[in-house]
């Protein structure tokens, strides 16, 4: 069994998070055979946590959470209202994982996910950096790591690449920042994706693992070879999650912020069980592959 658990974000299976969503996306995800469910945290409040917490337990799976800011609570800007709104939203997903046994929440966690007519400012980023700042120290203390996903131009205006994301981590200073990196927009903004991984280094916490057209693995045009080297090679152990969604299941309004204009597959079933195959094959043959390296040099490893 490899060392990396293998997750499916909950949005393949449901759209929100009822009790009878979070029922059937447990257990699904559970059934296909994932170690991991990435949990929707934008609407924590009305989570009900002590069912998610006996599902998560049930069915022996882990749960993390992720969110993505949205424009009425984007702590990237100068408006102090819309950014106190974007800290208790963090704060409640904080809560949240604490709550349910969870150490993770990543996401768009840094800006609202959505494109801007305009760049960031240096009040704006200052805002987002002291913001994660406070939710890191509360974070620290429930045990969790918040995890900042960087996104392709045309969903934030912050942090589109990993130095990017590296660097303003580093400013803030706390060490339960991590760096979440997503295939997908990797795709659209690094040189390739093995960069990202290293850029990374130690910071990297979380991968998600997308096509580059959000579909079925391997259909598209990722080199997944070349990234699960790179991991194997950074002697990467945290979560490789499966990112893809489907207007077939997807609330409305999540499906239209992605841009989701066409449905790449209408069983989630058949796509979740074939993402696990291909993520824990693609493990295996990283692992047999690698001769014994040493660890890789980056500047962020001394
Ligand atoms: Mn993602």
């Amino acid at each position: 069994m490899p060392a990396n658990p293998i997750g499916i974000h909950a949005g393949l299976w449901v759209g929100d998070w009822s009790p009878a969503s979070a029922t059937y996306a447990i257990s699904e995800s559970a059934k296909a055979g994932f170690d991991l469910i990435e949990i929707p945290a934008g609407d924590a409040p009305n989570i009900d946590v002590a069912l998610t917490a006996k599902l998560l337990a049930d069915h022996g799976l882990t749960g993390v959470y992720s969110l993505a800011l949205p424009a009425s609570a984007d702590i990237n800007d100068e408006d102090d209202s819309v950014v106190a709104r974007g800290e208790r939203m963090l704060e409640a997903a904080v809560t949240l994982a604490r709550d349910t046994g969870s150490r993770y929440v990543g996401g768009v966690t840094y800006s609202k996910m959505g494109q801007y007519d305009h760049p960031f400012t240096a009040r704006s980023r200052a805002n987002s950096q002291a913001v994660l700042g406070r939710v890191a120290e509360k974070a620290k203390a429930a045990g969790v790591t918040i995890g900042l996903e960087f996104v392709n131009r045309y969903e934030s205006n912050l942090l589109n690449t990993a130095q990017q994301t590296v660097d303003f981590i580093r400013e803030i200073g706390a060490d339960n920042l991590a760096v979440h990196i997503d295939t997908f927009h990797v795709n659209t903004e690094e040189p390739d994706q093995v960069t990202p991984v290293r850029v990374a280094g130690p910071l990297l916490a979380y991968i998600h693992a997308g096509e580059n057209h959000r579909g079925y693995l391997g259909s598209g045009s990722i080199d997944w070879p070349a990234l699960f080297k790179a991991l194997n090679e950074s002697n990467f152990t945290g979560p490789i999650t499966f990112e893809s969604f489907s207007g077939a299941v997807l609330d409305p309004e999540l499906s239209h912020t992605l841009g989701l204009w066409r449905n790449p597959w209408v069983d989630p079933a058949a796509v979740a069980r074939h993402a696990h195959d291909f993520i824990a094959t693609q493990l295996a043959a990283a692992a047999a592959t690698s001769s014994f390296s040493i660890a890789p040099a980056t500047e962020l490893a001394h």
